[in-house]
């Protein structure tokens, strides 16, 4: 671990030699959150950091508007997952920001929602610090915050629900994800499943299974505060049915709290509202 550091120590040196010899400073890497896809939910620090970008590094969930923020003349560069072209390894991801960074620019890593949750930010971050590149962080709103919003469904509410817990349905096809399933079957807490829309059945089956009650409220929010948005009110019983034919970035959340959710954006303030509200 010492040695790890001296090395990275070594290597921030060099790097700022290297930075003097040029005449210029050395560049630095942002990990920065977009938010869940609304420009709107962008932080002002975000917007600051995005807006002093030579290169943006951006994945495939951030929108044109909030890329259209950088400016003109900062190098866009795509690392989303494609199933017909090429895709960069993480390990790819990690080398570019780094070269980047020696070369004495800005480097904008741009990630939907936030970086630190389920965004491998924690990968990239090690990444520079190994390479003793300043690396700084730009929280972002996360998914679930902007699903729970969108639905007028509290993630954490007095009596129904006292944790809420993030996690992942990612798993092999045809697999369930290894989860702790007793503890995320307790009830009067949210869970709120990440990458579950293709293992939905699956994981209703273990939550059902381990005692969670077949008519706990769910929830499925497709592209959360985006134009397209999609709300599905269930329960965990009709979770898979309900999921059949979905597609899109989306959130499973589970949990009594959900009962508070509405399909019809009717009854709740969107920002149109909003606005008119403050226009009046
Ligand atoms: N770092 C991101 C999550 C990246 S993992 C964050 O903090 O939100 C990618 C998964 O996030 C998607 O498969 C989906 O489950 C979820 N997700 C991201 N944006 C979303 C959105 N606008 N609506 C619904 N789910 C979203």
């Amino acid at each position: 671990m010492v040695a790890h550091r001296d090395k990275a120590a070594k290597g921030a040196r060099r790097l700022v030699v290297l930075g003097e010899r040029r005449g210029r400073a050395p560049g630095r890497v942002w990990l920065v959150g977009a938010g869940p896809g609304d420009p709107e939910l962008l932080t002002i620090k975000a917007l600051r950091v995005l807006q002093g970008a030579d290169v943006v590094v951006h994945d495939g969930l951030v929108p044109a508007e909030i890329l259209d923020l950088a400016p003109p003349a900062a190098r866009r560069i795509s690392v989303a997952k494609r199933k017909s072209r090429h895709s960069y390894a993480q390990d790819e991801i990690n080398r570019m920001l780094v070269a980047f960074a020696r070369d004495g620019l800005e480097v904008v890593r741009l990630k939907g929602g936030d970086p630190f949750i389920f965004g491998r930010g924690g990968e990239e971050l090690e990444a520079c610090r190994a390479a003793g590149v300043e690396c700084g962080v730009v929280p972002g709103v996360t998914a679930a915050l902007a699903a729970g919003a969108a639905a007028g469904a509290p993630l954490t509410h007095r009596g129904a629900a006292q944790a809420v817990t993030f996690v992942t349905g990612h798993a092999a096809t045809g697999e369930a994800p290894d989860l702790d399933w007793p503890s995320l079957a307790r009830a009067n807490q949210t869970v709120v499943i990440y990458m579950g829309l293709s293992t939905s059945g699956l994981i209703a089956e273990r939550l059902i299974a381990a005692g969670r009650a077949d008519a706990t409220p769910a929830l499925i929010v497709v592209d959360a505060s985006r134009a397209n948005e999609q709300r599905i009110i269930t329960t965990l019983g009709g979770l898979a049915q309900a999921a059949e034919g979905l597609d899109g970035p989306a959130l499973l959340l589970l949990g009594e709290a959900m009962a508070l959710a509405q399909v019809d954006a009717a009854g709740l303030a969107g920002y149109e509202g909003a606005e008119l509200e403050a226009k009046a």
